[in-house]
């Protein structure tokens, strides 16, 4: 057996064990093999300590307690400890499809010189609300970390995610353009696919951490493009379209309040992109609402100039 052979798959994940178990089943169908060798590694960020639990049903996988830090860190300490030359990041609510480490290690052995491989997300049925959400993949460009594989050497000289990220919000987008700074090549491989639900989310804390994590991000990245107003209506007044009217014969008014919370916290953003003053005003009277608020507010305060950036996600 090569070097080359050894995977290392981090799994950050948060007390979910009915979402993790299902990924855990899906990735024992495939890990003896005689191409590779796995090394799996969850890092839970929950206040429950599942070790017990993991140990006896899948002894195969090491079970770290996270940093509670978010899912940045988490993913970084899952990453830590681990030795493999590549590494396969997963999310708990994910399920591997039978090819998919397969498919990963024949793409690492026949493209030397690609350092990153971008696997297929699918979602598993159909939308049926405003408020369901899917980091659907299908042809690549994206990069969401539920399933994306790393050289060791790559994601270490990067310095892994950024850990100021304190949220699921805009720190894989942070993670992408970082690699695209810096001219990564990335492949996209289909048969490395995943399956994931929708899933609804809402609330307005939600939204607000969203918005942190959007005016971070337009910080480290002000070249991405400053959220003007003619640009919000450029690109947003079209997915308003889709999303409130093309759409409403199939969503009717399922989650329709969490899409106009969206609309108006796209509005915010605008506006504090035309008036970056406004953005600083409402950032320096803004009250937390948990610790990864406060640590948030915190970094954005210290920031010279807070500006506010919109991608296209
Ligand atoms: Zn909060």
């Amino acid at each position: 057996m090569t070097q080359r052979s050894t995977i290392s798959i981090i799994i950050p994940t948060c007390n979910r064990l009915n979402t993790l178990f299902p990924l855990l089943d899906s990735l024992a169908l495939q890990k003896e093999s005689p191409l590779y060798e796995i090394d799996v590694v969850t890092s839970d960020d929950g206040k429950r300590d599942d070790t017990a639990q993991i140990q006896q049903l899948y002894p195969w996988v090491r079970y770290l307690r996270g940093p509670q830090r978010g899912p940045s860190s988490n993913r970084n300490n899952g990453a830590r400890s681990t030795t493999g030359d590549l590494l396969l990041f997963l999310d708990d609510d994910c399920i591997a499809s039978p090819t998919l480490l397969s498919s990963y290690v024949r793409e690492w052995n026949e493209n030397p010189n690609v350092s990153v491989f971008e696997g297929r997300i699918t979602a598993i049925g159909t939308r049926t609300s405003h408020a369901e959400e899917c980091p659907v993949n299908e042809t690549g460009g994206y990069l969401w970390s539920c399933n994306l594989a790393i050289l060791r050497s790559t994601f270490m000289s990067l310095g892994g995610f950024e850990e100021r990220f304190r949220f699921p919000a805009m720190e894989d987008v942070d993670f992408r353009e970082r690699l695209m700074e810096r001219k990564t090549l990335i492949k996209f491989v289909p048969d490395a696919q995943v399956f994931h639900a929708w899933e609804i989310r809402t609330g307005w804390k939600r939204i607000r951490h969203y918005l942190f994590s959007k005016m971070f991000f337009a910080q480290l990245h002000p070249v991405k493009g400053s959220l003007k107003l003619s640009y919000f209506i450029k690109t947003r007044v079209r997915e308003i379209l889709y999303n409130g009217i093309l759409s409403w014969n199939v969503y009717r008014f399922r989650g329709v309040s969490q899409l106009l919370l969206g609309i108006a916290n796209d509005w915010r953003l605008a506006l504090f992109g035309q008036f970056p003053a406004l953005g600083r005003w409402y950032i320096a009277r803004a009250k937390p609402c948990c610790a990864g608020c406060e640590a948030m507010l915190t970094t954005l305060r210290q920031a010279p100039v807070p500006v506010v950036a919109e991608v296209r996600r």
